[in-house]
């Protein structure tokens, strides 16, 4: 897709001044009837289509001839913003613990913090070594991924998924016992803080080697998940060099479904967090 709108603006930059001129003249002409009939909701920088009642089909115009030739046939120069780019902040409440965008850091509990997902559930295909549960559409999401992945020779179990408040209590406790505080609550959430708990979040890996090691990140199945996760509606939500952010170290294990327009929309602006994505404070510690 961004390709296509280089080859575009290419392919106008070598247009001769008059030929754009035409164009330019013959696009306004278009344009106005496309205002008479209502049709500036329409963006006349999508070129590709073919339908005949779009303003934008007879040419692949300059960039720069598009709002002067709008501004000619509507007496305002209003930008021009193809709908279809516009991303809904507001979709999904990032608040409500049943939200697919919820954001869980160390600021930001479950509200309730005991909150249990109502559509938790295995996922065809995919182990669970340490048994657990994925909410559905997650879970399809990484059925998908799975398969997809198996086509080109990688495979990847799920260590864990869901967690409940009590199990995120236990192991929590577990390390805190064993590491003190501080450490603990570098990589273990408190219960009622953790992501697992959403039923939202999986922990993936494909051999005890790099099972739950940064180390994950440089395997072929880590890699896959990190280019190509954003396809399927999953993130790596604790990149690497963000703990002052998330409050977490690197975990490329770690991966959250947002869906795939979140997820995307995020890879193609190259925003890592969620928390960057939607203004949120950074969340290196609990407040206390
Ligand atoms: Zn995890």
């Amino acid at each position: 897709m961004g390709g296509a709108k280089h080859a575009d603006a290419g392919l106008a930059r070598f247009l001769p001044a008059t030929v754009t001129a035409v164009v330019g003249f013959a696009l306004g002409l278009v344009v106005a009837w496309g205002v008479g009939q209502g049709g500036t909701e329409q963006a006349p920088s999508v070129a590709s289509g073919g339908a005949s009642t779009s303003p934008e089909v007879p040419a692949a115009p300059s960039e720069s001839a598009i709002p002067r030739v709008s501004a000619s046939a509507s007496g305002t120069a209003e930008p021009i913003v193809a709908p279809s780019t516009v991303f809904d902040m507001d979709k999904y409440s990032i608040d409500e613990a049943d939200s697919p965008w919820v954001v869980v850091n160390k600021l930001r509990p479950l509200d309730p913090k005991t909150y249990v997902p109502d559509d938790l559930g295995a996922v065809n295909g995919v182990s669970f070594t340490d048994g657990g549960s994925i909410r559905a559409e997650a879970g399809d999401a990484l059925a998908q991924m799975h398969e997809d992945a198996q086509a080109e020779g990688l495979n990847f179990r799920v260590s864990n998924a869901y967690r409940s408040y009590a199990r995120q209590n236990d192991l929590y406790s577990v390390y805190v016992n064993r590491s003190g505080t501080a450490k603990a609550d570098t990589f273990s959430a408190r219960p009622g803080y953790s992501e697992h708990q959403t039923g939202w979040s999986a922990d993936l890996y494909d051999s005890d080697a790099c099972r739950l090691l940064a180390c994950f990140g440089d395997t072929e199945v880590g890699r896959f998940i990190a280019d190509h996760g954003a396809e399927y509606g999953f993130i790596v939500r604790y990149p690497e060099g963000d703990q002052d952010i998330t409050g977490y170290i690197y975990e490329p294990w770690h991966v959250r479904y947002v869906g795939v327009d979140l997820a995307m929309e995020m890879r193609d602006r190259g925003v890592a967090t969620l928390e960057e994505f939607f203004g949120l404070p950074d969340a290196p510690s609990y407040a206390s």
